[in-house]
């Protein structure tokens, strides 16, 4: 029997479902609202939540991401239920930080094994990781143009691909199918790594992605079955990618095509990329999953063995829930949700952050902190640090007061102080200490027990937050009277216990970032810390930056790209961290680079204050599992900001452009107007002289007039055509009731006498009661002179135009065939550029300027037709084009 929240706004359904649960012997709680569940999940402590995601008050998004933000309710597996879209609703899993979603209306049978395997922490289970890795390739399925996707893991010990995951567009069934074919009657085929297998042996072992392999090239490479199961789904390319974790291989992903994959749009590389990311994430968790499972299975064994961190961790917590299944049910999900949590975001100090905390509970550390590596300027700047840090009696430094100016004059005064870092007076030598890891403000709050001052507790605000309030102050005299209240029922102010809980109040009360418990020595006259508790968190590229030695165990670790551990007195704390290091005897640390992409983009250090403390293979493969997951989430963010300067940059780029091209439009308008005149005089001179207006010429001046004649006429025809051309964009169009046939015919006439000069014969054929429409004339005219002059200019002598114009239905058609010499079909886009023409000195054989198609092009589409052509070289040309046809009922004929 369990205890089940459910919360939803809707009264008939909680009664439905809590009748349900009542029935399978579950205790049954609801609440109407996001507010309303936080508060009961904090109080009563469900097993489960089955949350709503659509609820007036607060989301139910937003109300399991506070519930997952509260340590307190933080572990608690949560069911969504949500709307029918599968990406959306998987995307509000993600953002929720919930386990599992459900669907309404909402099929009981369906849910009660949902519940069965996040009760019963069945969620470690090779069900659940499988579960997991198919709704990494149906989500690539669905965002890749492609219609298969295979996902298989590295075997390192048999030195085999293992099929893990499969989706085609097909179902079930043909998945079923591919999978028989390949391998026989195997659920998970094995693939054995060697020659018979060599794209995929390939890939994996040399890292490199094969994009868009034949089946054909498959068989001379790969064993049959691979083959067959592609061709059986008419596959005709495959792309194979390789998969890292950590660095290495750890398994491929198969794309299947019928066509080769298109990865030309930036849109679907970087859908690649995230669905590569994704994979490599779902194959890292489920050796997460299996190697925790072993080590719990180990510890179990053991029963001398060092207990596990998660029941250390619960020591302090709470109550571990019952039994040591549920326990490792608990610790795997709480890793999974953490890193499945990071895909969703790109919020890297939240991940950084959750990253941490969970580390510090997972491995029993008192401190972490996460850095990016700038490798470049070989510099590492602070992102994250956490801290649960209590000094055991009796092994506490002690300080002389004479450094806390704020910190003497609260326990001088008994009252508390608060400033903010513009008053250096009040900080006395710490000043410059604090300032580092961006400190705005400090409260420092005497604490007294029986009317004595035995300590003082201090808070710090980091990030914007630059002063402590009244509100705080009162906040915290009432947090520190009810710590008391139940201090005297038996605690010692040198339990670690009751002063961490009191700083844990503090901090709770005033959101402050950190807090300093110390204890003070009023015959010494001096200090000495007891708890040091809290976070800091800095934007991206905003914390300090240090550069690390070159033998530091830092350094170390970012170029082997492997854990390495150092003590505490070898190695430096990155400055910019708030844990003061005066205070620590001694301590362990371990270094995990942070990977993503087989690069060392970070690293996180955890430390132990126990000098002796070893870190075992675990929890350096622990480590470096969940560094993973933040180099990851870091890698994303440079990469989406990469992406995002690039799209800046493209932008501009365009801009340019567009502006240039206007300004050349401009140019050549303007200059065409300028040429008209002097061009009209060249023209008529010219003319004159050829005629014998201007007294008679030699032969051979006769042939020179006659060239400037004709090549003046060109240039003419060339700006009559730009300028033309500009018109059309300027001028709307001038509609009236028109008929196509009609506009043809004139167009006919007179090009006619040419025609006939060159013994080339025009006919026609128009249907019959062919519809009059609403168009521009003269432009149409213009579509037919340009289609009829290119086809007269480039048709052999004897040769026959046939001009066909007919009803297709929505529009009218018009086509315009010749038996000239033709287009070959790489140019057929081509044509209908300005100033293009196939063959540049055709110009010189047949004449023309280039402009006539995109004349036509621009006045078809101007009045929402379509344009084409249909040629071959040396079999003539059909230019076609419609102009839509318009309800004509009520306009002026
Ligand atoms: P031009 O004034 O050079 O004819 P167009 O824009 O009208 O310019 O045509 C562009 C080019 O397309 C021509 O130079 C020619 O190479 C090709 N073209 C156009 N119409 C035909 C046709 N009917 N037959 C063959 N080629 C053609």
């Amino acid at each position: 029997m369990a205890k089940i929240l459910i919360v939803d706004d809707d009264p008939d359904f909680t009664a439905l479902v809590r009748e349900w649960l009542t029935r399978h012997h579950h205790e049954v709680l609801s609440a109407t609202g996001g507010a309303e569940a936080i508060r009961l999940a904090g109080a009563q402590k469900p097993d489960l939540i089955l949350l709503d995601a659509e609820m007036p008050d607060i989301s139910g998004i937003e109300t399991g991401r506070r519930l997952r933000g509260d340590a307190q309710t933080r572990h608690i597996p949560i069911i969504l239920i949500t709307g029918s879209d599968p990406l959306a609703s998987q995307f509000e899993k993600l953002m929720a930080g919930a386990n599992d979603i459900t669907h309404k209306p909402l099929v009981l049978e369906r849910l009660g094994p949902q519940i069965e395997v996040l009760l019963t922490g069945k969620s470690s289970s090779p069900e659940w990781i499988e579960r997991l890795l198919n709704e990494a390739v149906r989500e690539a399925l669905a965002i890749l143009p492609c219609d298969l996707v295979w996902l298989l893991t590295l075997d390192e010990q048999r030195e085999s691909l293992v099929s893990r995951a499969l989706a085609t567009g097909g179902g079930e069934r043909v998945e079923v199918s591919f999978l028989e074919t390949l391998s026989g009657n195997q659920t998970h085929p094995t693939i054995p790594l060697g020659p018979e297998f060599g794209l995929l042996t390939g890939v994996v072992t040399n890292g490199m992605a094969t994009l868009n392999a034949s089946l054909s090239e498959l068989r001379a490479q790969e064993a049959d079955g691979l083959r067959r199961a592609c061709e059986k789904l008419l596959l005709g390319f495959v792309s194979v990618f390789p998969l890292q974790v950590g660095g290495r291989p750890a398994g491929a992903l198969v794309l299947g095509s019928r066509d080769p994959l298109n990865l030309g749009a930036a849109r679907d590389r970087r859908s690649l990329a995230v669905v590569v990311g994704q994979a490599e994430r779902a194959i890292g968790q489920m050796r997460l999953a299996q190697r925790l499972a072993e080590r719990e299975a180990r510890v179990s064994e053991r029963p001398g063995g060092r207990p596990s961190a998660l029941k250390q961790a619960a020591q302090v917590t709470g109550p571990p829930p019952a039994g040591e299944a549920q326990r490792r049910a608990h610790e795997v999900t709480l890793l999974l949700e953490a890193s499945t949590a990071a895909s969703s975001t790109l919020a890297i100090e939240q991940v950084a952050e959750t990253t941490a905390w969970l580390l510090l509970e997972a491995l029993a550390v008192q401190w972490c902190a996460i850095c990016s590596w700038d490798k470049r300027n070989g510099s590492l700047t602070c992102l994250v640090e956490v801290a649960d840090l209590s000094h055991p009696a009796g092994q506490e430094r002690r300080v002389a007061l004479t450094d806390f100016t704020l910190t003497r004059q609260a326990i001088e005064s008994g009252r508390p102080f608060a400033a903010s870092m513009d008053d250096p007076e009040l900080w006395g030598t710490r000043h410059d200490i604090l300032q580092a890891p961006g400190v705005q403000a400090m409260l420092a709050l005497p604490v007294d027990i029986d009317g004595r001052i035995v300590g003082v507790a201090e808070l710090y605000h980091t990030g914007s937050r630059y002063f402590f309030s009244t509100d705080d102050l009162e906040h915290c005299q009432t947090a520190m009277r009810s710590w008391r209240d139940a201090l005297q029922a038996g605690s010692s102010w040198d339990d670690p216990g009751p002063v961490r809980q009191l700083g844990e109040s503090l901090l709770d009360t005033t959101g402050a970032s950190w807090c300093t418990i110390l204890r003070y020595r009023p015959q010494e006259d001096a200090l000495s810390i007891l708890h040091e508790q809290g976070k800091a968190v800095w934007p991206l590229g905003e914390g300090t930056t240090y550069q690390p030695d070159e033998d530091s165990p830092h350094l170390r670790a970012l170029q082997r790209r492997a854990p390495t551990t150092a003590r505490l007195d070898e190695a430096t704390f990155v400055p910019g961290h708030l844990l003061d290091r005066q205070w620590m005897e001694g301590g362990s640390l371990l270094i995990v680079p942070l990977m993503a992409r087989g690069e060392a983009v970070g690293l996180l250090q955890l430390m132990d204050r126990d000098t002796d403390r070893t870190f075992s293979e675990d929890d350096h493969s622990l480590a470096q599992a969940m560094a993973n997951v933040v180099g990851n989430a870091l890698d994303n963010v440079h990469l989406s900001a990469r992406l995002l300067r690039r799209a800046a940059q493209l932008e501009a780029a365009y801009n340019d452009l567009q502006e240039a091209n206007r300004l050349k439009d401009e140019l050549i308008q303007n200059v065409s107007h300028e040429m008209r005149t002097p061009l009209t005089a060249i023209m008529g001179y010219a003319e004159l002289m050829a005629d014998g207006t201007l007294g008679s010429l030699n032969a051979q001046q006769l042939e020179s007039v006659s060239v400037i004649a004709e090549k003046s006429h060109q240039l003419a025809r060339l700006i009559e055509g730009i300028l033309t051309f500009h018109e059309l964009e300027k001028e709307p169009l001038q509609r009236s009731v028109v008929s196509l046939r009609r506009i043809s015919e004139a167009a006919i006439r007179a090009i006619q006498s040419t025609a006939k000069q060159s013994e080339v014969e025009i006919v026609t054929s128009y249907a019959e009661n062919l519809p009059d429409t609403y168009a521009d004339k003269t432009r149409l005219g213009q579509v037919f002179d340009h289609l009829l002059d290119n086809a007269l200019k480039f048709s052999p002598e004897g040769g026959r135009i046939t001009v066909t114009i007919w009803d297709a239905g929505h529009a009218i058609q018009t086509e315009v065939t010749d038996q000239g010499i033709g287009i070959p079909t790489i140019e057929h886009e081509k044509i209908w550029q300005r100033f293009y023409q196939v063959d540049g000195s055709s110009t010189r054989v047949y004449g023309g300027t280039g402009m006539g198609l995109a004349i036509v092009r621009r006045i078809v589409e101007q009045h929402g037709g379509r344009v084409w052509v249909d040629s071959a070289p040396g079999k003539g040309s059909t230019f076609a084009f419609t102009i839509p046809k318009v309800d004509l009922t009520g306009t002026d004929a």
